[in-house]
């Protein structure tokens, strides 16, 4: 694709979307940003045991594909009480990759004994950067919170409704699930937003000729 600076490693628009938002808001330019689809990358086996190893191996296949500087990112839901778990495992938590209802129902039946001071988990990001000279950078962003017993909210995916961010919007009158936040509000805060922010020097040094 002509004027590509930039891949990154997901088919998904929505998550591009979101990604070039991110890097617009650190004041970056995204003109010459695309996306895996549109240079006609497939997505390799994600067989990393963490999220930094699945995040590289994405990047790194991707950058290797196209000759161009590539980003992949990636995230799930560490839940104290599990060990961390799902973790990697997070889309496919009940089977069946991405059945974002399925995976929530299953982790709060999972939880349903357990009380709410022991319901802490955080959503965890890894960003990379993989350049086709072989340079390599990783960052990893959290964004903790308390597990409700009962989903709330229409925003963002996956096990947003069930998650009650510490960091709350200063407009909130009650707590509120990362559902229930603007995309703006939960990019602020997030795990991917605070990995691709920590990731930002790197990719400028890219973006900017
Ligand atoms: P992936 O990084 O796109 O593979 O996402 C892994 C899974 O983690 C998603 O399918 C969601 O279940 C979960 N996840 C990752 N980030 C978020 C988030 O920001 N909100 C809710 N769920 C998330």
């Amino acid at each position: 694709m002509s004027g590509a600076r930039l891949v990154l490693a997901t088919h998904n628009p929505h998550k591009v979307g979101e990604l070039r938002a991110i890097l617009a808001a650190a004041g970056l330019p995204t003109e010459g940003v695309v996306g895996a689809a549109d240079v006609g990358a497939e997505p390799p086996v994600e067989d990393g045991v963490t999220f930094a190893e699945n995040a590289l191996l994405k990047a790194r296949a991707l950058a290797a594909a196209t000759g161009l500087p590539a980003v992949a990112d990636d995230s799930g839901l560490a839940v104290d009480v599990l060990g961390g778990a799902p973790g990697i495992f997070s889309a496919r938590w009940a089977g069946g990759h991405g059945d974002d209802a399925a995976n929530l129902r299953l982790l709060l039946d999972q939880l349903a004994d357990v009380r709410a001071e022991h319901r802490g988990a955080q959503f965890v990001c890894a960003a990379a950067l993989v350049t086709p000279d072989g340079a390599e950078h990783v960052e990893t962003g959290i964004m903790r919170g308390q597990l409700t017993t009962a989903p709330r909210g229409d925003g963002g995916f996956g096990y947003d409704p069930i998650l009650e961010p510490d960091e709350q919007p200063s407009r909130a009158t009650r707590t509120l699930t990362s559902a229930e936040l603007t995309p703006e509000e939960k990019n602020a805060i997030s795990h991917r937003g605070r990995a691709f922010r920590a990731l930002a020097p790197q990719i400028a040094a890219v973006l900017r000729p």
